[in-house]
Order: structure tokens, then C-alpha cells, then sequence
């Protein structure tokens, strides 16, 4: 039985976590299937890294509220910058949406979903930047976008944002593990996520809510769904 609760699906509790060595939290019922993920990698030279895991609800706020208010770039789907100040009622929404989720709708939250490069096949001291390029065919991580593509639902991944559908844009960095995310998906609604951030505002409010259940048809319900 799969605790569905609201504040796991909203990214209000952490009582579902577990906190890796290096301070990564993620669903306790998935760090041995991404051990398993990590260990089939490296038998192929690719070092699954995390760059990030479990975000909580004030986390994604702060972000929310930092991109809309100019002080976080914002940027379209072929990396020009955005000048969020230019824009106004939902396109301004729409712009941020792309890369980032609204609070309480963040597949993150769940801990069932995480952001991955290939160390090995970088410098030591490179920053990944979560850019398109980097997992394309002349970028460092398309081996690793490639391995993912074929191996990764063996171990009970897939990518949900594997490419664009007219919500969040392509992210081949993005895994989420399956049987947990799929039960998370199907218990979520935008009533449950309506109370959430009327329980707990964000930037934007109030057009937040005007346009929420467009936001999640748009940007929430639709995903890539994972192979059969
Ligand atoms: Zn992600």
C-alpha cells in the first residue's frame, strides 16, 4: 500500500525520505532501485550523478518567487533568456512553467524523481548546467541520454519529460522511478493542489489560481508516459 497523502504529494512532508551520505534526499523505496540503475551504468563507463532529488514546497516557492520576480534567469526552450518583466498575466506563468514547477506540483516533491549527468564523462570539477545541449548528440551526457533511453525502465525508471508536448520542456536529465511517481500521479488533482497553495501562498497568487486547472492539464497531468 502506497501512502498517497496529501503533504507527500504537495512536497509538505519528509517523512517518506531518506537521506543519502552526501545529503541527497530521495523516496526510501527507491534507493535500491537507483543503486541498481547506478551500478548497470558503470559497467558502460557512465557515473549516474545526482544533481537533484527530493525539493521540498517552501524550496519550489522560493524559486517560483525568485524567477518571477527577475532575480533567477528565466529561460525559453532554446536557451535565450527570458525577460519575465516583459511579460504579463499567464504568459508570465507560461514563461517560468516551462523549466520550473508551480509549488506544490513539483514532481520532486515526491522523491520518486531526480536529475542525473554522467561524472565520468566531465571534468571533476564541472557545474552541470541542466541544458538541452549537454544530453544532445555533441554534448558530454548523450551517452548517458542514450543509456537512459534504452536501460532504464529495467530497473523501473523512465522520462517523464523525454520530450516536449506543449508543457515542460525536454529534459532529458529527468528520471522518475514508476511504480511510485504513477500511484503519486493518479491520487493528485488540482483541487488537492487549489487547497494546497490557498493553505500556503506563492508569488503570483491569485493568477495562479485563476488559471490552475489549465496549469495542471498543461503541465502536470501531461507527461511522457512510460514505454509499455
Ligand atoms: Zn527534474
Amino acid at each position: 500500500m502506497i501512502d498517497c497523502s496529501d503533504d507527500i504529494l504537495t512536497g509538505l512532508s519528509e517523512q517518506h525520505l531518506l537521506k543519502r551520505p552526501d545529503g541527497f534526499m530521495l523516496h526510501k523505496d527507491i534507493a535500491q532501485p537507483f543503486t541498481a540503475l547506478c551500478i548497470a551504468a558503470k559497467t558502460e563507463g557512465i557515473e549516474i550523478t545526482l544533481v537533484s532529488a527530493f525539493r521540498s514546497y517552501q524550496r519550489q516557492a522560493a524559486i517560483w518567487q525568485a524567477k518571477l520576480a527577475g532575480k533567477r534567469p528565466v529561460y525559453a526552450q532554446d536557451g535565450q533568456a527570458i525577460d519575465i518583466n516583459s511579460l504579463t498575466g499567464k504568459a508570465k506563468l507560461d514563461a517560468v512553467l516551462l523549466y520550473s514547477a508551480l509549488p506544490g506540483a513539483s514532481r520532486h516533491h515526491w522523491g520518486t524523481d531526480l536529475d542525473v549527468y554522467d561524472a565520468a564523462a566531465v571534468p571533476p570539477d564541472y557545474k552541470p548546467q541542466l541544458e538541452p545541449a549537454e544530453y544532445g548528440e555533441d554534448g558530454p551526457f548523450y551517452r548517458l541520454q542514450q543509456w537512459l533511453s534504452a536501460y532504464a525502465a529495467d530497473f523501473g525508471f523512465f522520462l517523464p519529460y523525454r520530450e516536449f508536448q506543449g508543457g515542460v520542456a525536454a529534459e532529458p536529465w529527468h528520471i522518475s522511478y514508476q511504480p511510485l511517481a504513477s500511484a503519486y500521479l493518479a491520487n493528485f488533482n488540482s483541487t488537492l493542489l487549489r487547497q494546497c497553495l490557498t493553505q500556503h501562498p506563492v508569488a503570483e497568487q491569485q493568477l495562479v489560481l485563476t488559471h490552475l486547472d489549465a496549469i495542471f492539464q498543461r503541465y502536470v497531468a501531461n507527461i511522457c508516459l512510460a514505454a509499455p
